[in-house]
């Protein structure tokens, strides 16, 4: 798109400050921001004042309707639109939208998870206005909604959403580092905001052929396939020339984005065939979270108009790689300063080593918590697969700031601090990370020069579940640092009281933290030899939660009660269980209306072939009768391993949930590897014209 064009339509369908500057009074509008800014409460006359002049601005946009948009844990978000239009006295119309409805609004969201913590007859969640998150409208065909960003509770405040637990976090994080700037001596810093800028992968494919698969259109992944004789082996796709088809809806989603205000920076291919990422310009961790939200949907949405079906599944292909959500974070200040940015200042650069060595104290305590974070039904396929983060959770810095953290561990000389870290190269820092960091791409935490990336969570997962963690163990890590270094000021020199600290959480953190490959099976080793938490299943993933330790974090944080985090696992692990049960019930449809249809096909045309021969040809043709009789055993076993997996879907109705998670995973996971072995088999002697759904080769072709 020409850069005039995109910048005219830049954020033309955002409430934003320009916006809200244009439509409101000058002193409503002060108002609306000290509330951004600070937190206060608007009043009722000033919330409709508000109110009116958004429905103003939507409807001459083109808008119809308005919903609350939140993010209950379901990892999308959620929408129920409602008109602008009404009947007045006299039975005519009028386009209403009221301050109280903006602020607040009563879904009737009975039917999503809530863990428990909504009996079905307090039912009612309420959702209320999240003004730090600009309003938007997403048009559609025949019109648009004004969709107000907003926190999901229930009737007695409890958090039914993704959304209040993260911006609990991101305040925890944001006013324990101010505390660290005030420390450091920082004068007139008015804030410090997280920001995130999360990196998209996702599959491309043909939605004409898509729609012959069942497991793709009900799946989002293929649950059966044979690899196809090209994958990923030559490295080819990577980085490469974007099809054409490709990137033209690549640049309908980019445009669609640059009018809700989102930037889309990076666009290219993935490794996998068929596989792109789009990287947005980073925000403020609670818009980034909304934007990744819209990423995703406008992808979505686009995807169709293209005759695509996005694939956001963590796997949606076995034997090619899968597709994460990088997750890039770090701080910034009022002044505009990324606290995680080395610098050629030697108090800055002790200041970035506090926060550094914050996140490693936290993270290297609290590291089962991040499992927990990014434990999915699809993300099980993905982690350690050779490709992509290990289920291991471990750091990866980089040699030079590896070996000052190491310095400092071992102690520097007490008259020359400063001097010894010069000489380890601490004032060339900003230089040699710019240009060595992050060569490994194997640790599913890594710092990248100026800012961390966890790349384990999972392409379809909300941000907020990994980041609100990530934050969680931040926090602490800083309130901790804060503390060591406030009891001793007084004594030393602030910056010699942070080296103290730094040099404790070097040592605290060096198991965690891992310079080498952490896709290599020594990796597994040593870690279990290092102490760190080694679980490979969802369900061991998902428990991690209730550690008592981790409960006892996210509720001191005041981030999620005990009562909240037990909701919030049995949700998730419920999602585990039905996620695996779909995919059994479109498995077995797949069988029965498929495959053995198909291999019984193929054994009468082998058959007829073979006594179509003349009976001396029919002697000397005992490997066509050993094909016919392996098609045969593939079907007797393929019975079998599916009545067994009835049996199992039958015993599983009177299990409890976590008995019915243990099941799937210790009983369904392995006749699932089992059956698909058969299948893939299956398709590989069977003809292709006979073979019921499009293979690999198939799906991973667009022109
Ligand atoms: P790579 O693929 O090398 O990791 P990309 O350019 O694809 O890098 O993506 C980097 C992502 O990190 C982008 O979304 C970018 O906006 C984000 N990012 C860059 N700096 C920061 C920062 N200071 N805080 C948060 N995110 C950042
Ligand atoms: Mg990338």
């Amino acid at each position: 798109m020409e850069f005039d064009k995109a910048r005219e339509i830049f954020g033309m369908y955002v409430f934003d400050r320009r916006a809200m500057k244009e439509r409101l009074p000058q002193h409503i509008f002060e108002a609306l921001m000290a509330s951004i800014e600070g937190g206060q409460k608007l009043d009722s006359a000033m919330a409709d004042m508000v109110a009116a002049a958004m429905k103003e601005w939507a409807l001459s946009k083109g808008a119809t309707h308005w919903t609350h948009w939140f993010h209950p844990r379901t990892e999308m978000t959620a929408e129920k639109h409602m008109s602008f239009m009404s009947k007045d006295e006299s039975g005519m119309p009028i386009e209403s939208f009221k301050g109280k409805e903006l602020i607040q609004s009563e879904p009737d969201a009975s039917s999503l998870p809530s863990g428990g913590i909504r009996s079905t007859f307090e039912a009612r969640g309420y959702s209320a206005w999240d003004p730090s998150s600009p309003a938007f409208i997403m048009m559609s065909k025949k019109g648009g909604t004004l969709c107000i960003p907003s926190v999901f509770i229930s009737y007695d405040g409890t958090p039914l959403d993704l959304k209040t637990p993260l911006l609990k976090a991101v305040d925890a994080v944001e006013t324990r580092s101010m505390r660290l700037l005030k420390l450091f001596g920082n004068r007139g810093i008015k804030w410090a905001h997280v920001t995130v800028g999360a990196e998209q992968e996702y599959f491309l494919v043909d939605s004409a052929v898509a729609k012959n698969r069942l497991d793709i259109r009900y799946c989002g992944r293929t649950i059966l396939g044979c690899p196809p004789p090209k994958g990923q082996q030559m490295e080819d796709h990577y980085f490469g020339s974007i099809p054409a088809r490709v990137l033209s809806f690549m640049e309908d989603v980019e445009r669609d984005l640059y009018r809700l205000g989102v930037v889309i920076t990076t666009r290219h291919n993935e490794v996998a065939p068929c596989q792109f990422e789009f990287a947005p310009q980073f925000a403020d961790a609670n818009l980034a979270c909304d934007q990744n939200q819209q990423i995703m949907d406008v992808m979505r949405k686009m995807a169709r108009r293209h005759d695509f079906q996005l694939l956001l599944h963590e796997k949606p292909f076995a034997g090619l790689n899968g597709s994460g959500k990088h997750v890039n974070f770090s701080i910034m200040d009022s002044e505009g300063r990324n606290l995680l940015k080395p610098s050629s200042n030697h108090r800055k650069n002790i200041q970035f080593l506090t926060f550094l060595s914050a996140l490693l104290l936290g993270v290297s305590k609290f590291h089962s918590l991040l499992r927990a974070a990014i434990a999915s039904p699809g993300n099980m396929h993905r982690l350690g697969g050779n490709e992509a983060p290990p289920a291991i959770m471990s750091a990866y810095l980089g040699s030079t700031l590896t070996g000052i953290l190491e310095a400092v561990e071992k102690g520097l000389p007490d008259d020359m601090p400063a001097q010894a870290l010069i000489d380890l190269g601490m004032n060339k820092l900003p230089s040699v990370m710019a240009d060595n960091s992050d060569r490994n791409r194997t640790a599913p935490l890594a710092f990248t020069g100026n800012k961390f990336e966890f790349r384990a969570p999972g392409a379809p997962q909300s941000i907020a579940g990994p980041l609100t963690m990530m934050l969680a163990a931040w926090a602490w890590g800083l309130e901790t640092v804060g503390d060591m270094i406030e009891s001793r000021v007084g004594e030393v020199d602030a910056l010699d009281a942070a080296l103290e600290a730094i040099k404790f959480a070097a040592a605290e953190s060096r198991a965690f933290r891992f310079e080498g490959n952490a896709y290599s099976p020594q990796w597994h080793e040593e870690a279990k030899k290092r102490g760190l938490t080694i679980v490979n299943s969802t369900p061991e993933a998902l428990a991690l939660f209730l550690l008592p330790e981790n409960r006892e974090l996210l509720s001191k944080l005041h981030i999620m009660t005990d009562r909240e985090v037990i909701a919030y696992y049995e949700i998730r692990l419920e999602q585990y269980i039905k996620t695996v049960e779909i995919e059994m019930g479109v498995l077995r449809t797949m069988i029965w209306e498929g495959i053995l249809p198909a291999l019984s096909k193929q054994i009468l045309l082998e058959s007829s072939a073979l006594s179509a021969l003349p009976e001396d040809a029919r002697k000397e043709a005992c490997s066509w009768s050993a094909c016919i009789g392996r098609l045969g055993s593939l079907k007797t076993s393929l019975i079998s391993a599916s009545e067994k997996l009835e049996a199992l879907r039958e015993k599983m109705h009177a299990l409890d949930t976590e008995e019915r998670a243990a099941a799937i995973t210790e009983e369904g996971l392995p006749l699932y590897a089992q059956i698909r072995q058969i299948c893939d088999t299956a398709e590989s002697l069977v003809a292709g014209d006979i073979w019921p759904y499009p293979t690999y080769t198939k799906l991973l072709s667009i022109s």
